[in-house]
Parts: structure tokens; sequence; C-alpha cells
């Protein structure tokens, strides 16, 4: 038995001004790409170890991983992808991706619905399970040229490794003949906060979680996944949506909209209600100073969901408003970083911080000096 197993990861914020080129991905490729994997507490880690226990042959045609950026550039996209086409043209039984779902390249909103439309047109009938992150925005392309798509149920996220083991189990029973395995899909027209999507917390996203996990113990249903999606991507399908991977069309569908309904009527709680940038401030110079450092976070120019991190709308404000002992960053900003260098800004901040909140701040100066 031959398996392809590979991971291209990538959540696109089609805001950023930054494409995202190959060398973002820091990909490893064949032998490398195994190396890379094994061991990881990634879904492709944990399709390793379930290749082991089949004796089957792998190929590893990729492991790459950018963090979250702008658009994917295509030649990017296209030597990731023909990487995996490569290895599929050589034959396999079966086909195990460890992909993001959010991914927007220059030519194709859906990144990983036409990689799996080329792999489903090249090998129709080799089955392909796929793993994807929570913030996933499905499309019916995506989920039609799989048979098995299964999410994260965990954010922040901590459940890689067991999401790929869970498409492995269903994956197991394809491999074995069982052909009536299906995905079913519900794409909900929402756009929720990805700061309404804590999974460890009481909400709508847990309940619904919880939902998918009650749901799975009725006949027929064999996983359910609740996608919270990318909000910060301009695309048709962004959003959230479920989907269900059963032994029955009908029975999945079904499912999968009873939970969809259930998000859409506690709608108003998935999104973020903000106070304003001068409230915020304002409370932040109300705390004493005895209780320690005060963050100011800017979500808007978030690095981890693909922020340039050169925003100063923050920082601009707070000194207006007379904070003190200020510590800023990351600032991703070559001109203004050299700048800052030079003038020695940022050493002159640190010297008049009281000894006290240094040491809080100084774990986080690699922030400063790493970007
Ligand atoms: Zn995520």
């Amino acid at each position: 038995m031959k398996l392809i197993i590979a991971r291209i990861s990538h959540e696109t914020n089609t805001f950023s001004p930054l494409k995202t080129p190959i060398s973002s991905f820091s990909p490893a490729w064949g032998a490398q790409a195994k190396v890379a994997a094994e061991g990881s507490a990634t879904a492709m880690g944990a399709f390793l170890d379930f290749a082991k226990t089949r004796d089957a042959i792998v190929a590893t045609p990729v492991f790459a991983t950018a963090y979250p950026s702008g658009i994917v550039c295509d030649d990017a996209f296209e030597q990731m992808a023909n990487a995996v086409i490569l290895a599929v043209q050589g034959g396999c039984d079966g086909i195990l991706l460890d992909l993001h779902g959010a991914m927007v390249t220059e030519s194709y909103d859906d990144g990983e619905g036409e990689l799996l439309d080329r792999l489903r047109r090249l090998a129709p009938s080799v089955p392909i399970g796929v793993a994807l992150d929570l913030h996933a925005n499905i499309s019916r392309r995506l989920v039609a040229n799989a048979d098995i798509v299964i999410g994260f149920r965990t954010y922040p996220h901590v459940d890689m490794y067991e999401t790929g083991e869970r498409v492995a189990r269903l994956f197991a029973r394809l491999l074995d003949g069982e052909s009536h395995v299906r995905n079913t899909f519900c794409h909900i027209p929402l756009l929720a906060s990805t700061l309404c999507m804590d999974t460890r917390t009481p909400g709508a996203m847990k309940r619904a979680l919880d939902a998918a996990r009650e749901m799975e113990r009725k006949d027929k249903i064999l996983a359910v996944s609740v996608f919270g999606g990318f909000p910060l991507a301009d695309i048709p399908d962004a959003g959230m949506s479920v989907v269900v991977v059963s032994e029955s069309v009908p029975v999945g569908e079904a499912a999968a909209e009873a939970i969809a309904r259930e998000i859409w009527a506690a709608r108003a709680s998935l999104i973020y209600e903000e106070e304003s940038l001068i409230t915020s401030i304002q409370r932040a110079l109300s705390l004493p100073f005895s209780k320690g450092p005060v963050l100011l976070l800017d979500h808007g120019d978030n690095c981890m969901s693909g922020g340039t991190c050169d925003t100063m709308h923050v920082l601009k404000k707070a000194l207006e408003m007379g904070t003190t002992s200020v510590l800023a960053g990351p600032i991703a900003d070559p001109q203004a970083v050299a700048f800052m260098a030079t003038a020695g800004v940022t050493w002159h901040l640190i010297m008049r911080m009281p000894i006290q909140s240094f040491q809080r701040v100084a774990p986080a100066l690699n922030l400063i000096t790493g970007t």
C-alpha cells in the first residue's frame, strides 16, 4: 500500500497588502518533509504514525506552513500543489492532506478547493482524507473533492495531532473497502469574530462544538466539525460552516443543518462588541501601576491573523493621552525599525522604565529585536 501524505497550511488575510511568497512557507520537500513532520504535533505527524500501523509505503511531497499573511503568490501555490500532483501521478492507494482551509492565492479564492479538485480529477477513485484548521473557510468544492474532512475542535488550537488521528481512523475504513462514507456541509452566512471563538469558555462556539460531539453519537454519523471560518478574507466562501462525515447523505445534511441553525440563532453572541480606543486607554490609565504592565492589543493588526504589524494607531493615541513607560511591538516595518535603531528610541523608552516594569517585560524584548 502506498500513501501520499503532505502538509500545505496557510490562513490568508486578503486585506494585507503584502503577498506571501514560497520562502514564507519554509517548505521541506520529499524526504526532508518526512523528517520535518515526523513526531510533530501536526495532523501530518498523525498521518505518518497511521501509515506505520499499516506498513504503508509513504511519499511526502511537501511539508509547508506559513504564518498568516497576505494572498499567496501563484508560483508558491503551484510549486506546492505540483509537488503533491507529481507524487499522486506516481500512483497511490490513498491521499492524506494536512491543510488549513483558508488559503487564498492570486488566482484562486479557494486554494484548498483548487488543489483537491486537481487531485480528484487525476485520481478519481483514490480516497482523500483532509484535516483542517477550525478557522477554515469551507467551500462546496473543497467538501465535494475529498472523502473525509475534519477540523480542529479547539481554539486556541491544541488538537492538531488528534485531528489527524480522527481523519486517519475514518480513512482506514475507506482503505478497507467501505465506500459509503460521505461529506456533507452547511455554510452559515456569518462572519463571526475570532475573538468570539474561544472553545474553552461558555458561549455559542463551545455550545456548537458540544452539540457536534453529541451528534456524533447518533447512528450513521461519523464525524461532525464546526468551522468558525476566517473573517479577514474577502471571498464568497468566508464564514462559519458545519461539515458532517456520515454513512448517509440525508442524515449528514440534516445533522449539519441542525447545528447550523443553532449557530445562526446565537449569531448575536458571535459578534465582538469592542469599546472605543479612547475608553480602552482610559481604563488602562486608571489601573494601579502596582498590578503590573497593561497590554493594549491592536487586534485589527494581529500578526497571527495576517496583520502587517506596522499600524501605529494604538501607540499614537496612547502617547497623546499621556501614557508613560511604554513598550511597543512587534513592529514589522523595516524603515521604521531602522530609524528607531539609529535614533536609539527603543533603549530610550526602556531606560525610562521603572526597574520592576522592565523585569516584567524583558521576556518580550525579543519581539522588538527580532523584527
Ligand atoms: Zn486557526
